[in-house]
This record gives structure tokens, sequence and C-alpha cells, in this order.
């Protein structure tokens, strides 16, 4: 806007109400940051030919200088599992489960005192039906995460009985575990769903029984002062290594609040317990890692 014609005929009152205004709104959009890097070109004349340069946030592209553009960290990477054989961690991983009594001992905790408990069975972590959900001791926010599960290989029940459970992250944010071969549901509560914000992209379910796995990218929301959301989740999903969520920006809560309706976003800390759910049906769990990442 032009600000001599925006002021001309103004009183001094309105002048002064209107410098505040702009004053206001240009401090927001300052606060309004985007992740859109700073890109400046330029460009030198040598030997009399045009050299170009470019610089990304303030580094230069292809900066030699590792003190200007550090080397990322050297990862060994894991394995993927394979039918009946676990996968391995990447060696920089938080392993929170690694098939051994002494991690389900060392590194989860029941999130009610019931008496009826989970318990540590040949290499997985085996739900009670009353016993509540299992969370871990360690607290995270954004991340990238491993579990490997298995839903009971003995089929009693249909739709959301069968084989449900769920990953929450930040035990807030439900990734929906359940026995999605050839077991119909809604499609945003069956297997790979955002529980109730988001349908899975395909259905890669294995049979009851076989071991499965996700692995999840997954952004934490971000709250103001006033406790309202100023950044909404950002989940990446692959099942069986499938991918079936691709960059969705979770539009509210997954909890369930009636049989047409999700929770909506509540302010919470910036790291909190990966929880998993026990809705009452056997899903057993191993080799679960999460490598913490910056918002
Ligand atoms: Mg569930």
């Amino acid at each position: 806007m032009n600000l001599v014609y925006f002021f001309k005929g103004k009183t001094m009152k309105n002048m002064i109400a209107a410098l505040i205004f702009v004053a206001v709104i240009g401090a927001g959009c300052g606060a309004l940051k985007t992740n859109e890097p700073v890109i400046k070109e330029w460009s030198k004349t040598i030997d009399d030919k045009v050299v170009y340069y470019m610089s990304i946030d303030g580094v230069m592209v292809h900066e030699k200088d590792q003190a200007k553009s550090p080397l990322p960290p050297v990862v060994t990477p894991g394995t993927h599992p394979l039918g009946d054989k676990p996968g391995t961690p990447p060696s920089d991983a938080v392993v929170l489960f690694d098939g051994t009594e002494k991690m389900f001992k060392d590194n989860w905790e029941h999130v009610s005192s019931r008496k009826t408990k989970w318990f540590y069975k040949d290499g997985a972590m085996v739900p009670v039906k009353r016993a509540g959900d299992l969370r871990t001791k360690q607290e995270f926010g954004s991340c990238q995460l491993h579990v490997e599960f298995a839903t009971s290989a003995k089929v009693t029940s249909a739709g959301q009985g069968r084989g449900n459970s769920g990953v929450f992250l930040m035990g807030t944010y439900e990734v929906q575990i359940l026995d999605s071969y050839k077991n119909d549901t809604y499609a945003d509560g069956q297997i790979g769903a955002l529980y109730g914000r988001s349908k899975p992209l395909a259905n890669p379910a294995l049979k009851p029984g076989q071991w499965q796995s996700y692995d999840i990218i997954f952004d934490r929301p971000i709250f103001d002062k006033d406790g309202k959301v100023a950044k909404k989740a950002q989940f990446t999903v692959m099942l069986n290594g499938v991918v079936v969520q691709k960059h969705v920006v979770l539009s509210g809560g997954t909890g369930w609040k009636g049989p047409n309706c999700a929770t909506h976003y509540k302010a919470h800390p910036d790291k909190l317990p990966l929880q998993i759910q026990n809705h009452g049906n056997e899903v057993i769990f191993r080799n679960i890692w999460i490598r913490e990442l910056a918002d």
C-alpha cells in the first residue's frame, strides 16, 4: 500500500491509530515465521566470465567449510524385519524394547494402577484384559518410530473388536492397530488410520498372527501461550513398508467422542510418553525403537 496515499486527508488521531495498526500487523507477520528458507543469489565477473552464487539460510551452496556446513552424523542403519525375524535398530536409536524382559521392566510402565498387568513372554510384551495401556517411562516429542506387532492368530471377533490396539504418539495421537486382514470396518478406523481423522492410503495388512511393522515420522503439534494449536501435528506412516499416510497434517485429536465424532486438540507439554493401547484384544509387541527429531 502507498502510505502517502493512505495517510492523505487523515487527522493526527487517525494517523496515530493507523501507525499502531501497521506496527501490530508487522509484529504479527514477524511472529508467523514460515519454514521457507532464505535464498539469496548474486553474481561476479571473474576473468570476463560471469560466476553465479547462491546461499540458502546464509550458507553457500556446495559449502566445503565444515565449520559453516557441518556434515551429518554417521549412523549405521538397522535391518527391516522379515517374517518371524525381527529387525534391528539404527545405531543412534533409543531402543525401547528389544525382546528382552529387562527392557520391558526398565522402559515401560502401566498407565493405570490396576492389579492386572501386561507380561513378558517369548520376546514379546503381552497385554492382559483390563490391565490398561502401557507407556514408556521416557518422554518424546517429534520423532521417527519403529514398532513391530502381531494380532492374535486366533480370530474370535470382527470389526473394531478384532486385533484392536494402537500406538499413541505423545500418549495422545493414535495410529490405529487392527486386524484388518479381510476384516471390514470404517475406513478411518482400520489399520494404518490416524484414528477418526485420516484413513490410510492402502491396506497392506498381513494375516492374523503374522508380525507386522510400523515406521512413523511424527512432527509434534506446537501450542501458543493461550493453549491454541499454532502448528498442527504431521504424520507420515509406513505399514509393512507401504506408505499409508503421506505428510498428513492432523486436523485434530484422535480420541473417540461419539460414534461419528473425534476429539479436538488440547494443549500439552512438548514431550510425553509413547503409549500402547490395550483394547482388550491380544496384540503383542516386539522390537520398538525411536529416534528423536528436531521440530
Ligand atoms: Mg485402537
